[in-house]
């Protein structure tokens, strides 16, 4: 086979790269192809995922320019695009890495019908997830709806080896590259896009807090989870080579298991996603009736509800483009449990802000802590004040992102109706929403 297109779509990157790997070693000559589809790449829908996307992009052209190669940048609906450039470079194979959401099945669908009748062999890779969505199913058939069956089978699974880096990228010549598309204004505290920012921070995190991670990813303060799921998101790290990379295997105890269990989530929900396409828009399982309050909505979103742990969290959502897990967890619960706002709301919300922002975690996790989605425990309601006293105990993580408390005993910070009104009123901080004990 003479020319092939590897597609990148979120496997931005070349370590353990199946597409890229696998066009590659079948090709002679390959075309690095990413296209921006309006139908999702609107910048304004998604300032922060925009604007580390265009550092992804910048990041994997100039990888792949260090190998001979280039990143072909083309704007529209990949399946026309793709055989726009397998026109122009006379390809007839193109790979891309296998995708679970309504959009990227709607978009496999049309390339595998444009490439049949372009004569064009289209290869569908793994790569997006540590085990393929369909690669395990419970005894009975259909997908895993509970977790923790879900893990063990996880964990017994074999696993693909990880693909190794080409070393070089032989490509024909190309008119026009294209322009990595721009994104204006983002979070101002946004970490960086890229495979290399990625690597530099699992290698640097795996060795400091890995071992630590059982104990300490609950704590807000600590900031000691690893914060690579914008990279995942984005596959500019593989989720495989993380997973061989702190899991020893086979099953044990060893410091990484935790941290397995988490990255086994995100396979799960992807697998939940590709069996019920539609977890962004309806109830995994039966709700509760919801209530309309605009009012509420709009001061969950400000981060100010006056419940000072649920604000310092949505407002580390507004500066940094992500939240900690245990935040996301309180303010989802506060959402849905306390103002009994409908999770779509939060779930948009979130998608908007998100660095990392995901259709199967971001649906699945909403879902879960709603208690429409794959929870064991769906009534379950989380206390944000004892969430507070358990996980910020000294304050730290609220004075960290709520200013305006930094002076404040923790005692007020966990039972903030305890602050006399004149001094709220001071401090410029609203008076909580609802009663809490
Ligand atoms: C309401 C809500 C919405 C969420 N939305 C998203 C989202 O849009 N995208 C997203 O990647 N995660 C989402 N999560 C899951 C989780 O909060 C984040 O993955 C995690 O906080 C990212 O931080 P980290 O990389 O430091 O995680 P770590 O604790 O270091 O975990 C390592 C990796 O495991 C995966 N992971 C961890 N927890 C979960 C989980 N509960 N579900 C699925 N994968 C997980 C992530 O890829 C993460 O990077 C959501 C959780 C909640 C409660």
């Amino acid at each position: 086979m003479d020319t092939a297109i590897v597609v990148f779509t979120r496997d931005l990157r070349l370590h353990d790269n199946p597409a890229l790997h696998q066009a590659c070693a079948r090709a002679r000559q390959v075309v690095p192809l990413f296209v921006s589809d309006p139908a999702i790449a609107a910048p304004a829908r998604s300032p922060n995922r925009a604007r580390f996307l265009a550092e992804s992009l910048a990041d994997l052209r100039s990888s792949l320019r260090e190998r001979g190669g280039d990143l072909v940048i083309r704007h529209g609906d990949p399946a026309a695009e793709v055989i726009r450039l397998a026109a122009e470079t006379g390809a007839h194979a193109a790979y891309i890495a296998d995708d679970v959401s309504r959009y990227a099945t709607a978009r496999r669908r049309k390339l595998e019908r444009e490439c049949a009748r372009h004569r064009i062999d289209l290869a569908l890779t793994p790569g997006l997830t540590v085990v393929p969505p369909a690669g395990l199913k419970p005894a009975g058939g259909g997908h895993y709806r509970v977790f923790t069956p879900y893990w063990r089978a996880w964990r017994a699974a074999t696993w693909r080896s990880p693909c190794p880096v080409p070393q070089v990228i032989a490509m024909p010549p190309i008119a026009e590259t294209g322009r990595i598309p721009v994104a204006p204004g983002a979070s101002p505290d946004l970490a960086p896009g890229g495979e290399q920012a990625g690597r530099q921070r699992f290698a640097a995190w795996r060795q400091r807090r890995l071992a630590g991670y059982h104990e300490d990813h609950d704590d807000l303060a600590g900031d000691a989870t690893s914060r690579l799921s914008a990279y995942l998101r984005f596959g500019c790290l593989s989720p495989l080579e993380v997973a061989v990379a702190t899991l020893d295997r086979p099953a044990g105890h060893e410091p990484g298991e935790e941290f397995g269990r988490q990255l086994a989530w995100r396979d799960f929900f992807y697998q939940v996603t590709a069996a019920f396409p539609d977890i962004a828009r309806k109830n995994y399982r039966p709700g509760p009736a919801w209530h309309q309050d605009q009012g509420a909505l709009d001061a969950w979103r400000a981060g100010q509800t006056g419940i000072p742990i649920v604000d310092a969290g949505l407002r580390q959502l507004a500066a940094e483009g992500f939240m900690h897990n245990r935040a996301r967890m309180i303010t989802a619960s506060f959402l849905t449990r306390n103002l009994g706002i409908d999770w779509r709301h939060g779930y948009r919300h979130f998608a908007v802000l998100l660095a990392d922002g995901d259709v199967a975690c971001n649906a699945g996790n909403w879902q879960w802590v709603a208690g429409t989605g794959n929870n064991t425990r769906p009534n379950r309601v989380m206390n944000p004040l004892r969430q507070a006293h358990r996980f910020d105990r000294a304050g730290q993580y609220v004075r960290r992102y709520v200013p305006e408390l930094a002076g404040l005993d923790p005692a007020y910070l966990q039972a903030p109706w305890k602050l006399p009104d004149a001094r709220r009123e001071r401090l410029g901080y609203p008076r909580p929403m609802v009663e809490l004990s």
